[in-house]
């Protein structure tokens, strides 16, 4: 029996050295060989060390040599980590190849050295080192122990790979033991400490464990899922025993589902990848399983060849474990093939063999039931850690994730504002325009409001001036209807006698004692009519706003004196009338001196005196004036008539107004236009005019005047009447320009008794041409409005030929600037129509008499 066990081992070992060396020269040993040599003295043996780790696990053998090599060259440079790492080099190889016992050796060598350093890392791979071959030993209490002290240097230092193979390996002990739950609960651990790691050796490592306990199991599909997980994660080439490992696993579970062939297959497989690794342990396992395959295929030679191989190496590498199952099979084989002696030898080797194994296991259980409860809590503490590292980086992860969240709501937040702000912005930007636009709206509407009512307003307004200048329209209408209708009677009255007497006076059969009683009546029907021209001349040039006044010092009681003389006369020529009339001037201002238009203050009390005698059958008329404060003076005119309605003491101001009483206006002749017109002048004299008046109690009109005091100068107001003696115009040339020859004969009658020669010239061109034929011409009486050449232009013609030769104006225009205008132009004197028979002797005997 030794005999051929040791044949087939010797053959088996030339088998895989062949494949070894072959395979060694191709995959460069040389080159190592080579790159040692060329390497300085002083770097060789880290070369050489270097290169051994590398290839540890393909060439253990080669890597066994290259470590000696690398112990002999430490020892001799002295170099102790040299030394000792050379020895765990020596011991790792040793290990893979199944040299337990130089191994231990080697590792114990090594292990001291790096005790004594404490260096961490080299320490717990020795432990591991350790706990495996112990494993592979059968010796658990050992293994168990030194696990216990990788594992307790790994979780101190924190070490993942070297956690996940000492909690892997605290997995195979269980699974020795046949707690499969519990190894598979640290394959697992393994596994996911390998997976957080991204260790893909230790997850290759762990699902070929878990797919050899699932096999163990019988759940065979699991168990090939995981084995040939291992195998992808796995490379063939670099780590072969490794990868025998779960090809022999792969082997075993198609084994167990009783596919035999498929089984051998993977076990040759296996013993191939193990041989050429010089994993000699690996190979006597193959070859057992091989040797059970074959036994259930009925190939009982074979099988029997696969026991011995296997147990030689077995025998050689000590490995009891494995001799005790090959003895078994052998026993079963034999018994099979009805060799009942070799079956009971070898029964009795497995007996024996088993009993030894089985004390061990004795004090296996022994020390297992101390140390479980130590790898419990070291399982707990690994959870723990576990647990709180995970917890930690939950934590941390949960911290960050909060961070990154706050952040981001920060960022959030802050774009959301601005966003919102940016919104509230443009909205308030929007708004305020909007504000700005309806502000300006209803500012704009305002203004149309206010436009509108303001326009209503007017419109209002407008109305109703315009309804008033309506109602004063037709009133001025009605006035002026009535007016005209008035004026119709007013000038056919006086002129009707005017006519008619006139005619009386040429008819033959009229009494001549009676014709001066009809020139009396034409006379003073001429001057009614003449008063009305003149009040209607006054109103136009009013209405014409023409109306000037001119400033002069003014004797006011010399100019009441002359009218009150006047208006006697008048009373006088009114036998029928018991009137008086007298004065009232006030004490205190006597002889007073005022400036004012003298003409147009005598025209307003004139007409006031008119009314007052008009309308006052009998009594008083009482003429006078009163001193108001310092600046005015009030001029009254009171008289005992018939006094005034108290609501027409406006109206009778407006033009045209008349008592609309038919009685009264047949009873007194009028226009409606004397107080109008006074009211006007006393505007035009800066004053104001009023009516005191009732009916049948008699009226008083006030007015009044800005009182300007003027020293006292006595005009020519009261200067005497020249003489009229008309001889003394005997044989004068008067030269009489008048284009109408009414007016020119009416003039050669005033001058009918005078015994003067009258040329007549018919316009101004004629009196010019007159004056050139007799230049003893003594007086010229010139019209102004003149065909051919007008009175202003042969006057300034006259003046070139003759600058002495008086000339008197007859004019019969009616304003007073003209007056001025004729002086100014060179004349003389001036007269107007219509022409008074005094006043032309008067003026003529004062110029040339
Ligand atoms: P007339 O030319 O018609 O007199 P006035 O304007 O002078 O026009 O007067 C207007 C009216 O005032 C007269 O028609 C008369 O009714 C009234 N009136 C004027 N003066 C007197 C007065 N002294 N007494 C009574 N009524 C007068």
């Amino acid at each position: 029996m030794p005999t051929i066990k040791h044949t087939r081992v010797a053959a088996a070992l030339l088998l895989t050295l062949f494949w070894f060396g072959h395979n060694a020269k191709a995959l460069g040993t040389d080159s190592i060989h080579t790159l040692i040599n060329s390497t300085s003295e002083e770097k060789r043996l880290e070369v050489i060390l270097s290169s051994t780790e590398k290839i540890l696990n393909r060439y253990p053998d080669q890597a066994i040599v290259y470590a000696q090599r690398a112990l002999e060259l430490a020892q001799k440079q002295n170099d102790l980590s040299g030394v000792a790492q050379a020895q765990l080099l020596l011991a790792k190889a040793e290990y893979i190849t199944g040299q337990y016992s130089p191994a231990l050796d080697n590792l114990e060598l090594a292990h001291e050295y790096y005790k004594s350093k404490n260096d961490s890392t080299l320490l717990v791979e020795s432990y591991q080192l350790y706990a495996n071959i112990f494993t592979r030993i059968g010796d658990f209490k050992n293994a168990i122990s030194y696990i216990q002290n990788a594992i307790a240097i790994a979780v101190s230092r924190n070490n993942r790979p070297m956690l996940a193979n000492a909690t892997r390996e605290l997995g195979n002990i269980y699974f020795y033991f046949g707690e499969n739950a519990m190894a598979l609960d640290f394959f697992q651990k393994s596994l996911n400490i390998s997976e957080q790691s991204k260790n893909k050796e230790g997850i290759a490592k762990a699902y070929n464990n878990m797919g050899r306990l699932f096999a163990e199991q019988g759940r065979h599909n699991t168990a090939l899922d995981y084995l040939k997980k291992s195998l992808q994660v796995k490379d063939k080439d670099s780590d072969r025993a490794s990868y025998g490992n779960t090809m022999l696993n792969i082997g075993a579970v198609y084994y167990s589902s009783k596919e035999y062939q498929r089984a051998v297959n993977y076990y040759e497989e296996a013993r191939l990848l193990f041989a050429s690794v010089n994993n000699m342990e690996g190979v006597a396992n193959a070859l057992y399983h091989l040797g059970n395959a074959y036994t259930n295929m009925k190939r009982y030679n074979q099988a029997i060849a696969m026991y011995n191989q296997s147990g030689d190496i077995a025998s050689q590498i000590n490995s009891l474990r494995l001799l005790v199952s090959i003895n078994q099979g052998m026993s079963n084989v034999y018994e099979i093939i009805g060799d009942h002696r070799k079956a009971l030898e070898f029964l009795h080797r497995y007996i024996s063999l088993r009993d030894s194994v089985f004390s061990q296991d004795q004090s296996r259980q022994l020390v297992e039931l101390e140390t479980r409860y130590q790898l419990h809590t070291k399982q707990r503490q690994i959870e723990l850690l576990s647990k709180e590292k995970a917890l930690k980086e939950s934590e941390q992860t949960r911290v960050r994730i909060w961070i990154t969240l706050l952040i981001m709501v920060a960022v959030l937040m802050m774009l959301l504002s601005y966003f919102t702000y940016s919104r509230f912005r443009f909205k308030s930007k929007v708004n305020e325009k909007l504000m700005g636009e309806i502000t300006h709206r209803e500012k704009v509407e305002k203004e149309l409001n206010d436009y509108q009512n303001q326009l209503e307003d007017l419109v209002e307004e407008r109305t109703l001036e315009l309804k008033i200048a309506k109602e004063k329209a037709e009133e001025a209408d009605k006035l002026k209807t009535s007016f005209l209708a008035n004026m119709s009677h007013e000038i056919r009255t006086p002129m009707n006698a005017i006519v008619g007497f006139s005619y009386l006076l040429t008819d033959k059969e009229s009494a001549e004692e009676a014709k001066s009683e009809y020139v009396k009546i034409i006379k003073s029907n001429s001057e009614v009519l003449m008063n009305l021209i003149n009040d209607i001349l006054d109103i136009s040039i009013i209405e014409a706003g023409q109306l000037r006044t001119k400033n002069k010092p003014v004797d006011l009681e010399s100019v009441l004196n002359e009218l009150k003389t006047f208006f006697a006369q008048e009373i006088d020529k009114l036998p029928n009338k018991k009137l008086y009339i007298e004065s009232d001037y006030d004490t205190n201002c006597s002889n007073v001196t005022v400036s004012t238009d003298a003409i147009r203050l005598r025209q307003i009390l004139s007409n006031l005196l008119w009314n007052a005698l008009k309308f006052t059958p009998e009594g008083t008329i009482t003429l006078g004036y009163r001193l108001s404060g310092n600046d005015s003076i009030i001029f009254f005119v009171k008289d005992t008539g018939v006094g005034i309605e108290p609501n027409k003491h406006e109206v009778i101001f407006e033009r045209f107004s008349k008592f609309s009483n038919n009685a009264e206006a047949s009873l007194y002749s009028g226009t409606g236009l004397g107080l109008a017109i006074c009211k006007e002048l006393v505007n035009a004299l800066q004053g104001s005019i009023w009516v005191d008046s009732y009916p049948d109690k008699g009226s008083t009109f006030y007015f009044t005047i800005p009182y300007v005091a003027e020293e006292s100068i006595k005009i020519a107001e009261n200067k005497p009447k020249a003489n009229l003696n008309i001889n003394k115009l005997k044989g004068k040339t008067i030269l009489v320009a008048e284009d109408v020859e009414s007016n020119y004969k009416l003039i050669e009658a005033f001058l009918a008794k005078a015994n003067v020669n009258i040329l007549w010239a018919k316009d101004g061109l004629q009196a010019i041409n007159k004056l050139r034929d007799n230049p003893d011409t003594d007086i010229i009486v010139m019209d102004i409005q003149m065909p051919v050449l007008d009175g202003l232009n042969a006057l300034k013609n006259i003046r070139k030929l003759n600058q002495s030769v008086p000339v008197i104006f007859n004019t019969a225009f009616y304003r007073e600037e003209e007056r001025d205008i004729c002086l100014a132009a060179g004349c003389t004197d001036y007269m107007s129509k219509p022409i008074r028979k005094e006043d032309l002797l008067e003026k003529l005997i004062q110029h040339i008499g």
